[in-house]
Formats: C-alpha cells, structure tokens, sequence
C-alpha cells in the first residue's frame, strides 16, 4: 500500500491533547491492521528540547537511537508500541541548522536563501526521511494554529498535501468547545474562527476533532459543520474521559478512524480489535487495592517532568491489580527538617531522573529513610547515584561523599564520564564541551550478575536500556561499596560502567542508571515497575 499522510494541527488553545489524540489514532489504524508511524514538528527554535528546562517544557523523551525529543513522542511510543527515532522529531532550529548549513557548503548555487521553498522544501524532506513502507505517517504540528512560528510547518504541508493529492493526505484539527454557565452552551465560535485562520493559510481541514467536557448536542455539531465547511459526520466529539487509555475506544465509538479510512478510500467493514485498550480500562478502573509511591524530585510543579515516570507507575499498578498513589514531594522539603513524617506510611518511595544539585540532600535523606526503615526504594538515573552517595555517606565510611556534577567534591563517587564505548567507537567528552546532545544517550546494553535482583526481575542476562546522563557512578569504589552491602548487579558489556545497583537482604532496593519508564507500555509494563509496584503491595500489608 502507497503511504498515506495525515497531518493534526491544533487551534483555539494549547494542551488540549493533540499528541495524545494523534497516538490514539496511530492506535486506532493500527487495531486495524494498518502499519503506522507518528512524528512531530515542532515550531520553537532550540534544535531539540534537551536543552529545554524540564519545568518550560515537560520530559524530554530519548529514543533507542539517542535523540532527546518531545514528549508526545513517548505517547506515540506508549499507544502503537513502535520505537520512536530520531527522524520522529524536528524543529524550526533543526531545519534551519540544516538549510543554513547547506548554503555555508555553496549547495543553493548562488540562489537567495528563502523561507519558500527553502525551509518550506526542509519541512517536506523531514516528512518523507526515514520511511519503511509504512501505511500512515502520522505528523503532528506543535502549538497553535495563529502563531507566528508555525506558519513554515502550515505552508510546508499545505504544499505536501497538494503535491500528494488528497488520496494521499489528510488534514485533522482539533478544537476545544468551552462551555460557558451563564449560557448554559458548548461554544462554536472559537472553532470557526480557528478553522478560519487554517483557512487563510490554504488549508481546509476535513476531519475536527472538538475537545469538549460533555457531549456535544446534534444542533452545535450541525452548525460548526455548516460553518466549518466540514461534513457532519466528521465533526467527532472529544470528550474528557478518566483515563487516557479509555480514548482510542472513545474516538472509534465516535467514528473516528471510519472517517479517517473513508477519505482515503479504505474498506472500513468489521471492527478494530481494541481487546487490549478494553483490558487496561478495566484494569484501571476495577483495581483491587492501593499503594502509596511518595516521589521525592525537584520538578514536581510540572507533572510533565514525569510524564513516562507516571504512566509507568500505572502500568505496574496494571501489572498488580492495584491503584497506584503517587504522592509528590518536593525534595527541597526534606533538605531543612527530618523526612520521616513525609514518608512514614508510604509503600514505596522513587527518586526520579534530575540535573543540579538543588534539592539532592533531601533526596539523599529519602534514599537513607529508605534503606534503615526498609521501605521499598527505587532510584532512577539520578536516584540510583544519590542512593549510591548515600551508601558511600553511611555505609562505606565516606563522609563527604559527592558527585561532581556539583562542583569540586572531596569524595566525588559520582563523576563526570569522560569515555565510554558506544557499539565499536569510543565515545569522549570533557568539561568544558557543548551541553546539547552530547550526554551518553539512547539505547545501551547492560549485563546482570547472577543470583541477584535485577537478574531474578528481568529473567534475563542481557538487557538494553535507554540513557540519558553525563555522570556516572565511579567504577573503581566498586570493592569498597561491595563491601558495605551496596550489590552492583549490573554492568555495562565492559565492566566498567554501573548501570544497577541493589541492596541485597533489604526487601526491594534498586537504583537503576537508565530510565526504564521510557519503555514501558500500558499493555506491556516495564518489569522493574512491575516488580516495585509489587513490593510496594508487599509493604502496603506490613503497615
Ligand atoms: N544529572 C545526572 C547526570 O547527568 C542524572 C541525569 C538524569 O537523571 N537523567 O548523570
């Protein structure tokens, strides 16, 4: 089959879901058989968001491949289950880096250099990149329609979608119908106008999507069809729902991906097989019991910091049949008084990925709380080196034990990595070199050791993981810290990298130096998350 393309735009305001209502529809295709693969074009001028403050800008996803990308890309990822690339995600800073780079080699010939075609050109050439065959290529455009900096990304697929012809492409909007009280009415007319401003750039949108917070009346959805110039039947309600797993079933129940195939012409008899999505409904909705997960981080103003964190804490209370809790805790908080009334109770406590060293002492304090009230502690990336200062503090004798990453340390357990190996190069860094892109990134192996807890969880010798860090646990305390209980059950193929660390005899801790929450998925939940919810039910039954 020739591939198609459909491109989500977004209009009135931003968050209104576009990613997820693009993963869910790459869902829907897929239950029907479809191979799909999802991308987004980002309007912002950073070449890519590793760079971005967690707090402007939410997680930062990391594929196999070592790209760091939009957070839509781990919904993508988390829905079809196809591992997102570097070629998913670009930005207006990418593709003028790369058309400014071209016409520094001489490769426009002379000509001026222009936005069109120039980078309207780029724009095409990134949609078309990297493609297998795929039956959908679904590309999403960031922010809103009417901003200044998406107009290239509008111009560029106005232009796509008529060189490809309409057989060929698809154009989807998605609005928001506010409801107004004093009214008593869903609003139309910020999704005309939003409809109207896509217009202006050339492009019609055929399929809207309305996100609304109750259904939305026949005579509302006639009157933004007639006005929209949007046959009715794909005016398709968005409705809020419980759970965001609960929304592939919803659009197909709103004949979302009949409309979808009905434009391109596809047979759309029978019906998609949405078994697994109704299973994690299910399971989230009926669960049999509660834990408590206190995670102590720094940016637990922003919960899209810990997007993929969050989902896959649900996925192993999916795995248990439990609900899981999570209960935010600044780890500020626990620099200045004692941690204990913050934690006592909780059934697990996790400390996330972070950067700096603002708030690490209190995170250091939950790893001890942890480890001497043996309260199940699960330690990513930053987490597992803040459980290994804290092993280094209190177990192995090393009183100022620290990690470079805060400035000159008399005992830096944590330092910077300098070298590494990455398949058959070596990989070199140094302090003074570029902050973007240049981390130890993306997918990398790892060996577990025998008889011990990561082994037993993964049920397998060999792992492969996906990382994003510039400190890493300094190998040769390895003896010291063995000595003093801290296990390190798993190693990088050479020996010479930490990637797991666990305290044998306590009754779950595990500091990992990836971040396993990038891989798990609602129907598939990570193993590691599987196995802390568990000990989690385990520590819910003592207290
Ligand atoms: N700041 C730490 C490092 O760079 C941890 C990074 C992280 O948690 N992703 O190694």
């Amino acid at each position: 089959m020739t591939t198609r393309f459909i491109f989500i735009t977004g209009g009135v305001v931003s968050s209104l879901g576009k990613g997820l209502a693009s993963a869910a529809l790459g869902a829907l295709l897929q239950a029907r058989g479809y191979r799909v693969r999802l991308r987004k074009l980002d309007p912002y001028l950073n070449v890519d968001p590793g760079t971005m403050s967690p707090y402007q800008h939410g997680e930062c996803y990391v594929t196999d491949d070592g790209a760091e990308t939009d957070l839509d890309l781990g919904h993508y990822e988390r829905f079809t289950g196809v591992p997102a690339r570097q070629s998913d995600n670009v930005t207006t800073g990418r593709i003028y880096q790369t058309v400014i780079q071209r016409e520094r080699r001489g490769d426009y010939l002379g000509a001026t250099v222009q936005v069109i075609p120039h980078v309207t050109d780029a724009i095409k050439e990134f949609i078309r990149a990297d493609l297998t065959d795929e039956d959908f290529v679904l590309c999403e455009i960031g922010g809103t329609v009417g901003d200044i900096e998406s107009l290239p990304f509008l111009e560029a697929i106005r232009q796509f979608g008529n060189e490809v012809g309409p057989e060929r492409s698809l154009f989807i909007h998605l609005t928001l119908l506010p409801y107004i009280p004093t009214a008593g009415e869903l609003k139309t007319k910020p999704t005309q106008h939003s409809v109207k401003e896509l217009l202006s750039v050339g492009i019609q949108p055929a399929i809207l999507l309305c996100r609304a917070d109750r259904p939305i009346p026949e005579s509302e959805r006639r009157k933004i069809a007639l006005f929209c110039n949007i046959r009715q039947e794909r005016v398709i309600a968005a409705l809020d729902t419980d759970t965001i797993y609960q929304v592939p079933i919803n659009y197909h129940e709103q004949g979302f991906d009949d409309q979808v195939l009905r434009w391109f012409d596809l047979p759309c008899t029978g019906e998609p097989d949405l078994e697994r999505w109704r299973d994690v409904v299910r399971h989230i909705r009926a669960p049999e019991g509660e834990v408590s997960i206190a995670v102590v981080g720094k940016y637990t103003d922003l919960l899209d910091s810990y997007k993929s964190l969050i989902e896959a804490l649900t996925h192993g209370g999916i795995a248990n049949n439990v609900k899981v809790r999570i209960l935010w805790q600044d780890a500020e908080l626990f620099e200045a008084g004692d941690p204990v009334h913050h934690l006592e109770g909780v059934h697990g406590i996790l400390v996330p990925g972070g950067f700096g060293e603002r708030g690490t002492e209190g995170m250091i304090r939950a790893a001890q709380f942890a480890r001497e009230k043996r309260v199940p502690y699960f330690g990513i990336c930053f987490g597992m080196q803040m459980a290994v200062i804290e092993a280094a503090r209190n177990l192995a004798g090393m009183p100022s034990a620290g990690s470079s990453e805060f400035g000159i340390r008399a005992e830096p357990v944590i330092g910077l990595m300098t070298e590494w190996q990455h398949g058959n190069r070596v990989e070199r860094r140094d302090v003074d070199g570029d902050l973007g892109g240049t981390m130890r990134l993306g997918a990398y192996p790892a060996w577990l050791g025998d008889g011990t807890k990561a082994r037993d969880i993964y049920g397998q010798a060999v792992i492969s993981e996906r990382h994003r860090h510039r400190y890493e646990v300094n190998i040769t305390l390895r003896e010291r810290l063995e000595a003093a209980g801290l296990s390190f059950s798993g190693l990088s193929p050479d020996g010479e990298l930490p990637e797991i660390v666990e305290l044998p005899g306590h009754p779950w801790f595990v500091g990992v130096q990836f971040h396993p929450e990038l891989k798990s998925k609602p129907f598939a939940p990570h193993p590691l998350f599987q196995a802390f919810i568990h000990a989690a039910v385990v520590q819910s039954r003592l207290v």
